[in-house]
């Protein structure tokens, strides 16, 4: 009997050396992609902080959500003032008006259009429009109410009015057949963006040119930052002191080629390369990973 009990011990303390060893390895691994990407550690860093279960929020080995990651996921970095969504992608418009009803809103009626934006985010907006209007510019809201806060259903109907006119494009081109036209547009969004991206690796651009990702061009439905409410598109974007302005009130464009489009951090520019954004020319902060 003792002898049993001696190699149960035993085995057990084979067991828990092997896991200990498993728990230091994947300890390492973890510590090896922080430190190789400051990008994903500030992430983490940011949800620990709002109890946001990294994991759940973005499955890394889906293309497709690791991709909307790359192009938007600046946005997740915002200050701990205002909220962000807890998945990189809103399955549907109920996902989004719940999310939309669980922040702090701030409603501003600027020249003839209402903007609405998460409260810290208008705020800090106001307060550039202030210092601009000290040095004669201003800072106008472009393409009406849309150029703040959108519903899942505004993504949907932008995503149509690049992805509809790319399909007959590209089918008078004799490069999609009608058959896999309607299959693209038989598909639930996820897997139509899927479908699309794997056609513009092939060349097949759903950009309103038909030259470039249509990614750049419109969000895919229920990615765009503007249902997070920390998004405003200005008119006065190619004025580089107006960009000047909005930056040092925390705002900065992190979408590539997006050029009217900001995004609120509520950081300081110095801060950002520490949070793991990389700067593109002229000024645009995006995820470096
Ligand atoms: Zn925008």
């Amino acid at each position: 009997m003792k002898r049993i009990l001696l190699i149960f011990l035993l085995i057990l303390a084979g067991c828990s050396r092997e896991i200990e060893n498993m728990n230091e390895k994947t300890e390492e691994t973890f510590a090896e992609t922080k430190k190789a990407n400051a990008f994903l550690a500030s992430l983490e860093d940011n949800f620990s902080k709002r109890s946001i279960n990294i994991n759940a929020f973005c499955n890394q080995s889906d293309k497709v959500e690791r991709r909307i990651l790359r192009e938007y996921g600046a946005l997740f970095l915002a200050t701990e003032k205002v909220e962000v969504p807890c998945c990189c992608m809103f399955e549907s418009d109920e996902a989004v008006r719940r999310f939309q009803d669980s922040v702090r809103i701030m409603a501003e009626q600027i020249g003839d259009v209402k903007i609405e934006l998460q409260e810290e985010a208008m705020k800090a907006y106001l307060a550039a429009r202030r210092e601009a209007e000290q040095e004669g510019l201003s800072i106008t809201p472009r393409g009406g109410v849309e150029a703040a806060r959108r519903s899942f259903a505004d993504t949907l109907r932008l995503w149509n009015s690049r992805f509809e006119p790319a399909c007959i494009y590209w089918k008078e081109k004799g490069k999609l057949t009608e058959e896999q036209v309607n299959y693209l547009k038989s598909l639930p969004i996820k897997e139509q963006v899927r479908e699309v991206l794997k056609l513009e690796e092939k060349g097949i651009f759903f950009n309103k040119q038909f030259n470039g990702s249509i990614l750049h061009s419109v969000a895919a439905p229920g990615t765009s930052q503007h249902l997070s409410m920390l998004a405003l598109d200005i008119q006065e974007y190619d004025n580089k002191k107006v960009r000047k302005i909005m930056n040092k009130h925390g705002w900065f464009r992190t979408v590539r080629n997006d050029e009217p489009h900001f995004t609120f951090l509520g950081r300081s520019e110095e801060e950002l390369p520490k949070l793991g954004l990389k700067r593109i020319e002229p000024d645009f902060w995006v995820p470096d990973f």
